[in-house]
């Protein structure tokens, strides 16, 4: 049967601004180009789970610009269900700049936008398509008190509650992780919630004992080019990242949700193989630039999956 997912989360335009490197204080300088593509965390997600077979429908909102109308279009093009996608007079498109030094670094400043006029209504009257999903997926890239409504709403009907807590803040309210399935921050994100850097294997030990003590039973933790680690009720381990040359990590943590949540059984009993799956669909994802033209289909996954190297 096809998996289900609704994608709560944020639109944004990207715009990336190539410099050869930060300017200083006060400074002008010159940019060696500039563009921008659709992309913001909701939007990668929605993108992965759909790429990967799944029916996947949106709750946001965008503004009435020229910007909102690229988000739509890019939603549809990639066949996620935007009747959930508010369209906002007087208030714009969420927008993320991208400042791309020559060196690989980057530096993101966001603007909220249309994504943080979201509204408790909004998830009331995105009922429908909450509760006929098989999973919900949030970041924190949209107000916290809409979230919190959406998996109430998801739990009352029995629907499977992702939570990706990016971008990272401290004090997330219990009552939210007591709703939550599975939580999946990268190393940086579960730092910030759990107080506990992430290094070793006793270190993601004490992440996920903390986290079931803040509320979540389940855990999984990306860590960038060395894999991801899990921990949930059917036991804990390591999977391994696949050996790639990144060249742009974008997305990666979002296609490998988007991914995992297309992927994963709700009992999670295939949970190795659903971030083997994840982690190979990852590394596609960072062998390109940008965000949504970077993120593979099931095909390429699954092609990639049955190559020597895997
Ligand atoms: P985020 O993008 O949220 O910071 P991570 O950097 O942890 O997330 O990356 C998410 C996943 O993407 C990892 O678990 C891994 O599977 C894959 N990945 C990220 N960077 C690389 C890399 N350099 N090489 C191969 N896979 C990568």
């Amino acid at each position: 049967m096809t998996r289900k997912i609704t994608v709560l989360g944020s639109l944004n335009a990207d715009t990336i601004l190539h410099i050869s490197r930060l300017p200083k204080q006060g400074e002008t300088m010159a940019m060696n180009n500039a563009s921008t593509a659709p992309g913001g965390k909701g939007a990668n997600q929605a993108v992965a789970a759909a790429r990967m077979g799944a029916q996947t429908k949106f709750v946001g909102a965008v503004g009435q610009d020229q910007n909102g109308e690229m988000m739509l279009a890019a939603l549809q093009a990639n066949v996620v269900d935007s009747t959930h996608v508010q369209k906002l007079a007087n208030i714009g498109t969420g927008s993320a700049y991208i400042l791309l030094e020559e060196d690989g670094n980057n530096t993101i400043l966001i603007h909220g936008g249309a994504n943080q006029a979201l509204t408790v209504s909004d998830a009331q009257n995105a009922s429908e398509a909450i509760a006929a999903a098989d999973v919900l997926v949030a970041q924190f890239e949209t107000p916290l008190e809409v979230t919190l409504k959406a998996f109430e709403i998801a739990k009352q009907n029995g629907v499977f509650t992702i939570l990706n807590p990016a971008p990272a803040k401290q004090g997330i309210p219990t009552e939210l992780l007591e709703l939550t399935d599975l939580i999946i921050p990268n190393e940086t994100e579960a730092e910030i919630i759990t107080g506990i850097a992430v290094s070793d294997d006793a270190s993601m030990e004490e992440n996920a004992r903390k986290f079931r003590e803040l509320g979540v039973q389940n855990l999984i933790i990306t860590v960038g080019a060395r894999g991801a680690y899990y921990s949930t009720i059917n036991g804990a381990g390591f999977v391994p990242a696949f050996k790639v040359d990144a060249v742009d990590t974008t997305a990666a943590g979002d296609t490998f949700i988007g991914t995992l949540a297309s992927q994963l059984e709700l009992d999670l009993s295939n949970v190795i193989e659903a971030i083997r799956f994840s982690n190979r669909a990852s590394s596609i994802t960072v062998q390109g630039p940008g965000a949504l033209p970077s993120i593979p289909n099931l095909e390429q996954v699954k092609q990639a999956l049955a190559s020597k190297e895997s």
